[in-house]
């Protein structure tokens, strides 16, 4: 198969690298082009980046030239990492003029006419691009990955509520440092400390988990009604957010079911045998102390959702742990399954 050429718009940021990192050697993507701000636009990639990972950067982008965040030139498929103060309008640019834009933003995930996914989650929503295009008459189309703190989340409640039916959530979480971006939070704010407000985080993650988790009808998706709280706080940590979560279902259920629906997890990615994904979605830890970030944040290759510490809860019915991947399955290894899953079906024809 001849490789599809992709770029990346917001290449040189903490989920621009991580683009960057996956896509070397991806057997069906070829990067091919890289753009930023114009504070980068005209450098190196090697001189532009602050390169924050721990594998080296890939030799064969050091020397390609940042362009400016302009169509023209760009390949069809561009995978975006924009800072969400120009993504939305930028995104709506590139795809008026003909582009498919997966994208991590925030700025359209809500718009009713764009997909928000989780291939293993919700891959029949993927079917709104087509309502997308119709409605704003472009050739383009914009598709979205969800918040990195709802992507634990939702990928841990949506085999449960596919058995039992989900009536309420509450989820606590601990959030890594690089999902604040590059250079991030001050040092003197985050050192030894823990932050319990990170702006418009709580919303997201309660909206975006009723869209997932919602009926797609002919021209939107119906939210589910499942009543969601969310505490967001962030800690230092580098990569990884953890969740500290409380369900209750509508059906009855033990534990052993909760741990058996979780084990037996598989979607339309692992059926498909998507490049990136996983070949257990949900991994679970039988340990007391687990999951742990240091020990188990590179699961899958930091694409799966690794669940412990399931117990009963006082309060809701049951309660567990889940911890994600922020920068790889809460952001780009996330947007790369997406396209993967529109290349397999036949959207980027
Ligand atoms: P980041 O490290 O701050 O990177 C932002 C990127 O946007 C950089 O490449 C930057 O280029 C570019 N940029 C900034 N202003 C621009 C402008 N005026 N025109 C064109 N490009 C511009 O942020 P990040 O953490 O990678 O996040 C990127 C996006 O993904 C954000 O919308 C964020 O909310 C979302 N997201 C992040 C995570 C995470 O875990 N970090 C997870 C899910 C979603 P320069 O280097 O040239 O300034």
């Amino acid at each position: 198969m001849k490789k599809i050429e992709v770029g990346v718009l917001g290449a040189t940021g903490m989920v621009g690298q991580r683009f960057v990192s996956l896509l070397r050697n991806h057997p069906w993507f070829d990067l091919a082009w890289l753009a930023a701000s114009d504070r980068s636009a005209g450098k190196s990639y090697g001189e532009a980046c602050s390169w924050r990972l721990r594998e080296p950067m890939p030799e064969s982008v050091r020397t390609m030239r940042v362009g400016e965040c302009k169509p023209g030139g760009a390949p069809q498929l561009l995978f975006a990492s924009l800072d969400s103060k120009v993504a939305g309008e930028v995104e709506k640019e590139f795809a008026r003029a003909g582009h498919v834009v997966v994208s991590n933003s925030s700025n359209h995930r809500m718009d009713e006419d764009v997909p928000l996914l989780i291939p293993e989650v919700n891959p029949d929503h993927l079917a709104l691009v087509r309502v997308q295009r119709q409605q704003r008459r472009w050739s383009g189309m914009i598709v979205t990955n969800p918040n990195c703190t709802a992507v634990g989340l939702v990928m841990s409640l949506a085999p449960l509520h596919a058995a039992f039916g989900i009536e309420k959530v509450m989820m606590t979480s601990m959030q890594a440092i690089s999902g604040a971006g590059y250079p991030g939070v001050p040092t003197l704010d985050i050192l030894g400390n823990v932050i319990p407000y990170i702006a418009g985080e709580e919303e997201k993650v309660e909206r975006e988990t009723q869209k997932l988790l919602g009926k797609l009808t002919d021209v939107q998706v119906q939210p589910s009604k499942i009543v969601v709280s969310a505490h967001c706080n962030r800690v230092l940590v580098e990569d990884g957010h953890t969740e500290s979560i409380s369900v209750s279902l509508n059906g009855k259920a033990s534990l052993q079911d909760l741990i058996g629906v979780w084990r037996k997890y598989r979607s339309r990615p692992q059926e498909l045998h998507l490049p990136s994904a996983p070949a257990h979605p949900i991994v679970v830890r039988d340990e007391n102390d687990r999951p742990q970030v240091r020990l188990d944040v590179e699961s899958e290759r930091g694409m799966a959702i690794v669940i412990g510490r399931i117990r009963h809860c006082a309060v809701l019915q049951f309660k567990y742990t889940a911890l994600s991947h922020n920068t790889i399955r809460g952001a780009a290894g996330a947007a790369l399954l997406n396209a993967e899953l529109m290349k397999a079906e036949g959207y980027l024809e």
